[in-house]
């Protein structure tokens, strides 16, 4: 009995020497491979701090921590401002974006994305008393708000004759809305509703219909190609095993259809 008690245990930490062997971290053997996962955490529900917590709460972040899981390492997630993530990928400061970053043309010139994994589109916050928005056409020559870096600040900079203040956080643009700053905020759909279920409801609404469909994808360094492989992997292995419906049911409430 003892024996074979000792030839599992010795198979079992072969296996464990094994799996952290590969995967290619440069992390030695013994410690656990590290995933720098990079956020702006300012994007609730996907990537937010609860008040007084230091640790980082949301869909993106659940999702970050279990495609680690998946592939093996530590999930170390490093919070920077929007702008920021693209240049820290490239500097090689993270390994991973997963901050509600929408797949488009120009950021796949510089980065790899993986599969994506969320469907999103922008839409349009103002404060309940303005009876004159009722669509992006409205905002002609009016003043918005968004986050610095975003597709939400693209479309902004789109709109003719429209002051544009793009802000390191999207607190501070909802903030400056709320103090009638700026007429509008344009950002992400799931997000604006996030905000307004939270109660911000009570001096907000949205206007107009969603914009054209954006896809979340995660990012990594452009040529990282194995990294981003892994990924997949991973994600495909999370939808199939139901834990991502459980995240995404956790996070919006409904199981995606
Ligand atoms: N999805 C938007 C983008 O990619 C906004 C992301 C964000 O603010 N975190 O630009």
């Amino acid at each position: 009995m003892k024996k074979i008690l000792f030839l599992v245990m010795a198979v079992l930490a072969a296996a464990s020497m094994m799996i952290a062997g590969c995967g290619g971290g440069d992390k030695k053997a013994d410690s656990q491979k590290v995933l720098r996962v990079g956020t702006e955490p300012t994007f609730a529900p996907f990537e937010f701090q609860k008040e007084g917590s230091k640790s980082y709460d949301g869909f993106d972040m659940d999702l970050a921590r279990a495609i680690g899981k998946q592939l093996g390492y530590k999930v170390e997630i490093v919070s920077m401002g929007f702008d920021a993530l693209i240049p820290a990928l490239n500097s090689g400061n993270i390994d991973m974006v997963a901050a509600g970053m929408s797949i488009n043309d120009e950021r796949k010139q510089a980065v790899t994305f993986s599969d994506p994994y969320y469907t999103s589109g922008l839409t349009i916050l103002v404060n309940k008393d303005n009876t004159e928005v009722k669509s992006i056409k409205d905002l002609e020559g009016k003043r918005i708000a968004c986050q610095i870096g975003t597709t939400g600040e693209k479309t902004a900079r789109s709109v003719a004759g429209a002051k544009v203040t793009a802000f390191n956080t999207n607190d501070e643009a909802v903030m400056e809305l709320k103090n009638k700053g700026v007429d509008a905020v344009i950002n992400d759909g799931p997000v604006v509703g996030y905000y307004l279920a939270q109660g911000g409801n009570k001096t907000m609404m949205t206007v107009g219909d969603v914009m054209d469909a954006e896809q979340y994808g995660l990012a990594v360094k452009k040529g990282n190609d194995q990294l981003a492989k892994d990924i997949n992997k991973a994600l495909a292995e999370l939808k199939k095993n139901g834990e991502y419906d459980k995240l995404y049911k956790t996070w919006f409430g409904e199981v995606k259809k």
